[in-house]
């Protein structure tokens, strides 16, 4: 009787983890063959995914895995349109002039070039105006905005 019982319980066993491994195996196929999808438009490759994500069990996902592209689809766009971004000229209409370290064609009213960090003006504290950074006092609303800071670092 005791026997039987411990036969039954082996078989449970093995059953459970049987279909265990067989849920994880099929989950992780199912997932290779959604992350093909979104790495690539080719139908060759994605096929390819499939077949590594069913056989063999585990090993197949593995080599997927070390094989697949890189970046997905929507990390490559996203990269795309940054690059675009930074390639992008100047706002139409907003005066702009060249950067003088750099060269770079940057609006008039910024204060320090975006590209190469160089600081040429600073703000107004009373109407928020850019200034040279020599300059003590503002010219536009006459608020002294200390000593200059070119004489500063000079000392
Ligand atoms: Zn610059
Ligand atoms: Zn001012």
């Amino acid at each position: 009787m005791l026997l039987v019982d411990l036969g039954t319980l082996l078989t449970a066993v093995i059953v459970i983890v049987v279909a265990y491994l067989v849920v994880l195996w099929l989950a992780l196929a199912f997932y290779v063959v959604r992350d093909a999808r979104r790495r690539t438009t080719s139908p060759g490759f994605t096929l390819f995914a499939m077949l590594l994500g069913f056989v063999p069990p585990f090993l197949g996902a593995l080599i997927y895995f070390m094989v697949r592209p890189p970046l997905t689809m929507e990390q490559v766009r996203s990269l795309a349109i940054e690059e675009q971004a930074l390639l992008e000229p100047p706002l139409e209409g907003v005066p702009t002039r060249p950067c003088p370290t750099c060269g770079r064609e940057i609006e008039q009213e910024f204060i320090l070039c975006p590209y190469c960090r160089t600081q040429f003006a600073r703000r107004c504290t009373g109407c928020d105006r850019s200034l040279r950074l020599g300059w003590g006092v503002c010219p536009y609303c006459a608020t002294e905005v200390g000593a200059p800071a070119l004489a500063r670092t000079g000392r």
